[in-house]
């Protein structure tokens, strides 16, 4: 691509040995639920198994989707599907729009001005809550922990969309107390079009797509190809050495860029550790102009959620957290990953740094 890609939370460069895998896996182009697939629903299984492992519950729990956006409709219209004379969703303002905009929400609690869900207002009896783990614009941690206690004491079910911090921290939903959780392939290096969703046993998700795979909970024909680029991607645990670098490498660039002109938006805490979101104040330029300059001198970062970049609407979450029309409109989003270097983050300071300089 010869960009430096400085955009994580949108999607990740596709695993390297998945990469390599490729056009021999290719060759599998059978249907695993066939009578003669049975080697490739074989490995469908041990991914499954992986997945199950990774978040400390059973392989059973867990059926594969399209993605997590599906997934988030699943967890959402299969459940009103079950219990709608019995519960009601409440969810977030700060949620993925796959969330935000299903039409069954009934009331959004809503975040601090650092982007996090207090546990006390999740006080609504007989509801689904839909908390998001890690948001996927300003990386704020909700304490996912907290909310299951509270969520659970009102007689009421947590769902919680982890794609933005599955397989990049540790989570053991036995512990924390999730019923329901949802996650995407794309975010860790796997393919686009595959995720999937966690169902703690004993809760009744109704299918939205319809057929006999995943036990009748969801239909339609294995996706091996991304199902497979899943297991590479979280198979060898090859990335947990790796959090730690990208940490330091996201610290060096925060430390070298934050100021009293450039401020954090969200939480500095309680955040995921590839994520800095700036508010870039006194520039004269919007951000999607600071952005397309970045781009010009080789750098992909984003002026919001890849989902809604095209949207000239302020985001959201930063409205949400107090940010203004104008200070909204002045932040960018920088999600760094394994792949990035010490030397293309001291390139990015410079320029970054001169783009600043010429638009103040
Ligand atoms: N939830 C969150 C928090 C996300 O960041 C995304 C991807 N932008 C999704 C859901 C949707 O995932 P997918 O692309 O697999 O539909």
């Amino acid at each position: 691509m010869g960009k430096v890609y400085l955009d994580y939370a949108a999607t990740a460069p596709l695993n390297h040995d998945f990469k390599d895998a490729l056009s021999f896996l290719a060759n599998n182009y059978l249907n695993p639920s066939s009578n003669y697939g049975y080697e490739l629903k074989k490995e469908i299984e041990l991914t499954r198994k992986l997945i199950a492992e990774m978040l400390n519950v059973s392989p059973d729990e867990i059926y594969f989707t399209s993605g997590a956006s599906e997934a988030n409709a699943m967890a959402i219209d299969g459940f009103i599907k079950t219990y709608k004379d019995y519960y009601k969703i409440v969810s977030s303002n700060i949620e993925h729009s796959s969330i935000l905009n299903n039409p069954h929400i009934y009331k959004y609690i809503e975040c601090d001005k650092d982007g996090i869900i207090c546990a006390e207002k999740c006080n609504y009896y007989n509801s689904l809550y839909c908390i998001m783990h890690v948001n996927n614009e300003i990386g704020t941690i909700q304490p996912i922990k907290e909310i299951a206690k509270q969520v659970h004491s009102v007689n009421s079910y947590l769902m919680c969309d982890i794609t933005q911090s599955f397989g990049k921290m540790e989570i053991d939903l036995r512990d924390i107390g999730v019923d329901i959780a949802t996650a995407s392939a794309h975010k860790i290096g796997g393919l686009k079009g595959v995720g999937f969703i966690y169902i703690r046993k004993g809760i009744n998700i109704s299918p939205i797509v319809y057929g006999t795979q995943e036990d009748s909970v969801r239909g339609g024909t294995y996706n091996y190809l991304g199902i497979k680029s899943l297991m590479y991607a979280i198979a060898s645990e090859y990335f947990r050495p790796e959090w730690n670098y990208v940490k330091e490498l996201t610290e060096y660039l925060m430390n070298h860029l934050l100021s009293d002109d450039i401020v954090l938006n969200g939480s500095r805490n309680n955040r995921i550790y590839n994520n800095i979101n700036i508010c870039i104040k006194d520039l004269k330029i919007s951000s999607e102009q600071f952005a397309y300059l970045l781009e010009e001198h080789g750098f992909l970062v984003s002026t919001g959620s890849a989902c809604h970049s095209h949207d000239s609407k302020p985001s959201h979450v930063l409205k949400a957290i107090g940010l203004s029309d104008e200070e909204a409109a002045h932040s960018i989003r920088i999600t760094l990953g394994k792949e990035n270097t010490y030397e293309e983050i001291d390139e990015f300071i410079k320029v970054f740094k001169m783009i600043y300089a010429m638009n103040r």
